[in-house]
């Protein structure tokens, strides 16, 4: 018999779900898209009746099933509480945990938030794979992040352990977060925030990719926004190493995809930040593509990223 985990990756627009086996590797994986209206009340049980319909195909197959991973895009308490998601029509906190395996007929289920998942399939496959911790900072729409220690992901006493997208980078600013403070570092090297920082100072509605590019090509204008927007994450990256000194520093989410470019600005930024001891901790790019999630959720079921390499 072989040992896997189901690994779910629920999504605003797609749930990915995937087998995965103590190596790390998805032997069977699937999607379907979100039905998030209706307060997204159909989610889950769209994920029960497609995961009891796969296991009751692999019936003939040696598979032993140990538990079902979850990483959603929102807070997850230790004890399962999922508290809402904004981009799964979720609004009332409710034990994802216990509803799953009541569905999955007693299956353990274990769930955490997507960052966090994506930090637990770095450590675990990725660019973070054989250092003893690391932190991920997921750089999209907004600002996730989670911390991955001896193997098991640093939750904090209220979820919050990670979250860097909250820091606060700049105590002047006065336009609002979507946290309801301001200043926050997703306000400044999320896309919308790097799009904000480009319109401020070139006064033009230029995309991302261009952006990126005319850095590239040397263009001073946009290499000076650049530095801006290292200078704020390195500064936060920087409070990190002073709290929780990471061996590793992932950075992934929709804006990693621009590359190498990114890297050198972070590394300004965070080198004149950071206590000289902690100046040569690597900032590295996420190493993981779209099975990020799966791994992660079928990570965090097998309860240790530092598994066996058992093939499947
Ligand atoms: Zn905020």
């Amino acid at each position: 018999m072989k040992d896997i985990a189901i690994g779910i990756d629920i999504g605003g627009t797609a749930v990915k779900i995937g087998l995965v086996g103590k190596s790390g590797l998805p032997a069977e994986k699937w999607s379907f898209p979100t039905r998030t209206e209706e307060n997204g009340r159909h989610i889950i049980d769209d994920i029960s009746d497609s995961i009891n319909k796969k296991i009751s195909e692999l019936k003939d197959r040696e598979y032993n099933i140990l538990g079902a991973g979850v990483g959603l895009p929102g807070f997850v308490d230790e004890d399962g509480t999922a508290h809402g998601s904004v981009n799964l029509g979720w609004t009332e906190p409710f034990n994802i945990e216990e509803v799953l395996s009541q569905k999955l007929r007693g299956l353990p289920v274990r769930a955490c938030n997507d960052a966090n998942a994506a930090a637990l399939a770095e450590a675990w496959m990725g660019s973070a794979r054989g250092y003893k911790s690391m932190m991920m900072v997921t750089l999209g729409t907004g600002i996730g992040g989670g911390i991955v220690t001896g193997g098991q992901i640093l939750a904090g006493a209220h979820s919050c352990a990670g979250e860097i997208g909250h820091v606060c980078v700049n105590r002047d600013e006065t336009a609002p977060c979507s946290c309801g403070r301001a200043g926050c570092l997703e306000q400044y090297a999320s896309a919308p925030g790097l799009r904000r920082l480009i319109k401020e100072g070139l006064n033009t509605d230029m995309g991302l990719e261009e952006f990126w590019e005319k850095v590239r090509g040397g263009d001073e204008a946009c290499t000076g926004i650049a530095k801006r927007f290292g200078s704020y994450l390195g500064y936060a990256l920087s409070m990190a190493a002073m709290t929780v000194d990471p061996e590793i520093f992932v950075i992934g989410g929709g804006m990693s995809h621009a590359g190498q470019v990114i890297l050198p600005f972070i590394r300004e930024g965070y080198e004149d930040s950071v206590l000289p001891v902690c100046q040569n901790t690597p900032i590295v790019l996420a190493a993981m593509g779209n099975d990020a999630g799966i791994i992660g959720a079928a990570a965090l079921a097998l309860g240790n990223v530092r598994c066996t390499d058992t093939k499947i």
